[in-house]
């Protein structure tokens, strides 16, 4: 089979090599699409994690192709839960294997032809929804998962703040939630897919200030902030913009200190997340049959040789939000 092999930073190479073979619990599929995602552009830029044998690739929707132990049929479409860990530590056992103090090493991801995971890791997709919008799972159930987190009710203000495609999700949970949502991002494309998904209004971060542009939408300002970017100064201008008893999300990743002083001053609370829960990915299929708009988050979709240039233009500001890798040929 072909596969991509992450070898250093900003260098991707295809290769062929023989398929993984399933061990024991696991299912071997062939890949529809799968999704690039803001931590795979993380570690290419970076170069954290290369090697000579990885493949990156979280965001997956395939179809069964074998499972040795009879339980899933062969051609059933699903996506896989991404979290994999060793089933015997006691968050695995919680059912939380992403914290497992042991997980397994070495598992491929899903820019290749195949991949194998654990059937236990497996959703399906249901008949309704296609496989490009499914491999949209993963990330939308990471942002169902902020949602989840931050318990917001029913027409309280929220402010997600980078409009990527997590916070283009989170925009989508938080309205299907009931929320009033204000989105920002500088890029003017994005601001109008946000409107798409539900947003009153966007504004440009860089241009006014949030907790100023907030006021003008609710007086006690907002109640949830959600900060989608991962750009420092957005999390600081996002805790600075978020309502007393507020609750601040740090969804993206802030490579820098931030000062807390009106977080304090204000009681807010603070969450992070490292991932979904297989709960929320259930939940962003059944959202994506009910309100087939949010797809319009995906791009576009590149073949496998293209895979290191898809990289190289989204990691430049280019080539679109949301994309996805089909490795069929
Ligand atoms: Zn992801
Ligand atoms: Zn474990």
């Amino acid at each position: 089979m072909r596969a991509v092999f992450f070898e250093a930073a900003h260098s991707m190479t295809l290769r062929e090599v023989p398929p993984p073979e399933p061990g024991p619990g696991e299912v071997r599929l062939t890949v529809t699409y799968c999704g690039i995602c803001g931590s795979d552009l993380s570690v290419y830029k970076t170069g954290a994690l290369a090697g000579p044998d990885v493949v990156l690739g979280h965001e997956i929707s395939g179809v069964v192709e074998k499972d040795p132990e009879g339980r899933w049929e062969p051609g059933r479409r699903v996506v896989t839960f991404p979290a994999r860990g060793c089933g015997g530590c006691l968050w695995c056992r919680e059912g939380e294997p992403r914290y497992c103090i042991d997980p397994p090493h070495g598992s491929w991801g899903g820019f290749a032809e195949r991949v194998v995971y654990p059937a236990v890791s497996l959703i399906p997709i249901p008949d309704e929804l296609d496989d490009r919008e499914a491999a949209i799972a993963e990330p939308f159930g990471v942002a169902l998962r902020a949602v989840e987190m931050a318990v917001p009710r029913p027409s309280d203000l929220a402010y997600v703040c980078g409009l990527g495609p997590i916070g283009l999700f989170c925009v989508a949970g938080l309205v299907a939630a009931g929320c009033r949502v204000v989105g920002a991002d500088p890029r003017p494309e994005r601001r109008a897919l946000g409107e798409d998904l539900g947003c009153e209004a966007t504004f440009d971060p860089t241009v006014e200030d949030p907790f100023v542009t907030l006021l003008g939408f609710e007086p006690h300002g907002a109640r949830v902030a959600l900060e989608c970017s991962g750009v420092p100064e957005a999390l600081q201008q996002t805790i600075d913009a978020c309502g007393y008893r507020g609750v601040v999300g740090i969804v993206g990743v802030p490579m820098a200190p931030v000062l807390l002083l009106r977080m304090f001053v204000r009681e807010h609370r603070a969450f992070s997340l490292s991932g979904p829960s297989r709960r929320t990915m259930e939940r962003a299929l059944d959202l994506l049959v009910e309100r087939p708009q949010i797809a319009k988050v995906v791009s576009g979709s590149v073949p496998l040789e293209d895979t290191g240039g898809a990289f190289e233009r989204l990691v430049a500001g280019e080539g679109g939000v949301k994309v996805l890798v089909s490795p069929a040929r």
